[in-house]
């Protein structure tokens, strides 16, 4: 067995174990599952992209891809928790700072902390450039202010990565940087998750930074890179998304046929109606095609060529199809497809949220669109 099937069958007992039992019951949304995060260290996924020589994998963004589709299979809430927190392990543990890798990454990656990113706030949302949380210098300390809206891990993060400008620079994206805040310094408040669709799990919310005095030691990203950082991220995180619908679909699918085979009416077994046997064959179509587009998306990040619109592209098609085919799967099994509990009904539920998080749809089409009128954007899509 190769290294990569070995780690593959790891992540599905690690699904099968630490989400899959529970996932049901998370999804009410009472607390944040930190054993979550603490049982995905033990198997090595918060290091999914920390280099090996630290302890961690080192995946490409194709590999990262099958551990996501994986771990969406059981649950699109606790995946979506996992990929903010291991993304923010890796950001961390890649710093030069001494300091950023041994008090915040090291924690992170050991389970013993868990991270969440704030970037968007109440009034900027797809504009993110336009934040206006402040982060200034005052001596050997900087002082954050400012509220972050929709916070993924919110309500269970003991370290969060506030992205936010030093107003001496100005407003453009260059002034924008980044600094990281403990929970227990004084001025955050977490407020308590308004609740969503979907995904509870995530426990996503509001965060406020009142005045919080922080070492400069903890600044992380600086003005000028502070914000192209971020939008390279969101690349590599739109893919995922992109393996997030895919995983949730196909299990979708499989939970169709297997109930399709064995429910009969009017004498005979549901698989053996047309009808649903074209709808489930347009469902396989559409899925097959969404992996197909982000493992291209993929392969284009990881040899280093333009990725920008192939990953908005994977993310908007993947985004917007799963709902679809997941909604398609779940009227194959009626009533029982619409019953709370099940996890068709839950992963149909929680797919809605991938059209909006890392970006809109809207957004998506915008960045595709833009391409379309970029020679260079658009010849990089001519890959053959
Ligand atoms: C479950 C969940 C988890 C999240 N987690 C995080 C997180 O951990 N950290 C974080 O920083 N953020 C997070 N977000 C926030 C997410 O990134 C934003 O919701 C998203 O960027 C959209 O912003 P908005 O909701 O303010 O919508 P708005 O930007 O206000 O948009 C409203 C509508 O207008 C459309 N629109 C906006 N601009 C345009 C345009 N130029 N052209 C056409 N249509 C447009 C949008 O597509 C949308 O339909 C999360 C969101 C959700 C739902």
């Amino acid at each position: 067995m190769t290294d990569s099937s070995a780690r593959l069958l790891s992540v599905r007992r690690f699904a099968e174990e630490a989400i899959d039992p529970y996932a049901a019951s998370w999804e009410m949304g009472t607390r944040f599952p930190r054993e979550l995060v603490r049982a995905a260290a033990d198997v090595g996924l918060n290091g999914m992209f920390v280099p090996q020589s630290l302890g961690g994998w080192d995946l490409s963004q194709r590999d990262a891809c099958d551990v996501i589709e994986i771990l969406s299979e059981y649950d699109l809430g606790a995946t979506f928790s996992l990929i903010v927190h291991l993304n923010l392990t890796s950001a961390l543990m890649r710093a030069d700072s001494r300091h950023l890798r041994e008090f915040f990454g090291a924690r992170l990656l050991s389970g013993s902390a868990v991270g969440a990113f704030c970037l968007t706030e109440p009034q900027s949302g797809s504009d993110a450039a336009s934040i206006q949380t402040s982060i200034i210098d005052d001596g050997d300390e900087v002082v954050v202010s400012g509220r972050k809206a929709w916070v993924t891990n919110g309500d269970g993060a003991d370290v969060f990565h506030v992205y936010g400008r030093d107003p001496k620079l100005g407003e453009s994206w260059k002034a924008i940087r980044s600094v990281m805040v403990e929970k227990e310094t004084v001025g955050v408040v977490i407020e308590k998750p308004p609740g969503t669709s979907g995904a509870n799990v995530m426990r996503t919310t509001t965060v406020s930074f009142d005045s919080c005095r922080v070492s400069n030691k903890n600044l992380f990203l600086p003005p000028g890179k502070a914000f192209p950082h971020a939008l390279a991220a969101i690349d590599a995180a739109r893919i995922l998304v992109g393996a997030m619908g895919t995983g949730a679909g196909f299990k979708a699918l499989k939970l169709a046929i297997d109930y399709a085979t064995e429910r009969e009416q009017f004498g005979t077994r549901l698989s053996n109606f047309q009808g649903l046997r074209w709808k489930l064959a347009e469902v396989a179509t559409g899925l097959v095609a969404g992996r197909s587009l982000t493992h291209e998306a993929a392969h284009c990040l990881d040899r280093g060529s333009e990725a920008t619109t192939l990953a908005a592209m994977a993310k908007l098609f993947v985004g917007e199809n799963s709902v679809d085919a997941i909604g398609r799967c779940a009227q194959v099994m009626g009533a029982f497809g619409y019953s709370s509990g099940t996890s068709v009904e839950r992963l149909w539920r929680q797919a809605r949220m991938l059209s909006i998080i890392d970006g809109t749809s809207e957004i998506q089409r915008e960045v595709v669109g833009r391409a379309l009128f970029e020679g260079a954007a658009l010849s990089a899509l001519r890959t053959v």
